[in-house]
């Protein structure tokens, strides 16, 4: 079996939008003695973290409905998670007498404030990134009439091809890459509008992420990129580590590289040394990645297996520090 080298896309962990709604959830939690406390949509896109949450009575809803099943005599509060939401959401929800906490990532409050005050001076607003994405949906409904539109890697719309729009401004989904914002940019006919502001509303945090994530292409030969299936910012991270020498894998948790054919596969032909890059999306805790690391060390016999923890107190904070990407 090889020796595990391991070498992190650094930040690590939460991002800061996800620690301050972590941080306003778990208060709520103190603060709201009897009733649960509900987050509008899965607060973290992280299975682990989201059932020690409902082991604390932070339970999720997906839709007005489902809120509405919930006493408000209970007095529970509702949080709003980093993705933010619409105004007629937040507007209903205090309609039906709970109390809002409102957990907004301040970098999306800022694509929202955008999107709200330049339709008001009269331009039509299109988003760079995916419509069904909540971040997206809840940007789009800052903007009255429908003057507004998501566009992603398709063809532009007719809308935007018939002369109707004069005046437009560009904001992207936060946690796209660099380089789908400029695609995207390079589709719109310059020639063909009045005006056409580009606003760069790209997440700095995620940005350091997918930075980092590129520089590790190519210098290792295995790619562990740990995140939820529907995290936008980890699949970002995913395409972006793909395409390159090093083979690539998405997990959600350490026990899913014990099965993993790529994963078995490089421990058993590598001889000497095996260089395992390690990503982590904007909802994966640390813990997560420290039990990556152990359980990628016990496979190739270095550590015993679900030493993570020991493992974490340990090394772990020297290991991160001393692995500059
Ligand atoms: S990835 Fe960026 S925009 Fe999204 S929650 Fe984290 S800090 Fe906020």
């Amino acid at each position: 079996m090889p020796k595990i080298k391991v070498v992190f896309a650094k930040p690590l962990g939460f991002c800061f939008g996800v620690k301050r709604a972590l941080r306003l959830t778990l208060n709520a939690r103190k603060k709201t003695k009897a009733g649960p406390v509900i987050t509008f949509g899965e607060l973290i896109h992280n299975p682990q973290v989201l059932s020690e949450l409902r082991r604390s009575g932070i339970v999720s809803v997906e839709n007005l409905n489902e809120l509405s099943r919930y006493n408000v005599k209970d007095n529970p509060a509702v949080v709003i998670r980093s993705h933010g939401c619409a105004p007629e959401i937040k507007e209903a929800i205090k309609k039906m007498g709970f109390n809002i906490i409102d957990a907004t990532c301040p970098t999306v409050r800022r694509v929202s404030k955008f999107a709200q005050v330049f339709s008001k001076k009269g331009y039509f607003v299109v988003i760079v990134g995916n419509k069904d994405h909540p971040e997206v949906k809840g940007i789009l409904g800052h903007v009255k009439d429908q003057k507004c539109i998501a566009v992603y890697h398709a063809k532009l719309p007719q809308i935007l091809r018939r002369n109707e729009v004069k005046k437009l401004v560009l904001l992207a989904q936060t946690t796209i890459t660099k380089e789908e914002f400029l695609s995207a940019i390079k589709k719109f006919d310059f020639a063909e509008f009045d005006e056409i502001k580009i606003i760069n509303t790209l997440c700095k945090e995620a940005q350091l992420r997918q930075r980092s994530c590129q520089n590790l292409k190519n210098h290792v030969e295995l790619i562990i990129v740990i995140g939820g299936r529907n995290s936008a910012n980890t699949k970002s991270l995913y395409k972006l580590a793909s395409g390159a020498r090093s083979k690539v894998i998405q997990i959600t948790k350490s026990q899913e590289l014990i099965k993993n054919k790529v994963v078995r596969k490089m421990l058993s032909e590598s001889q000497h040394e095996l260089k395992v890059g390690i990503i982590s999306g904007a909802s994966t805790p640390i813990e997560a990645v420290a039990e990556v690391v152990t359980t990628i060390k016990a496979l190739a016999q270095e550590t015993p297996a679900g030493s993570g923890n020991k493992f974490f107190k340990s090394h772990f904070k020297e290991v991160i520090n001393n692995n500059e990407c």
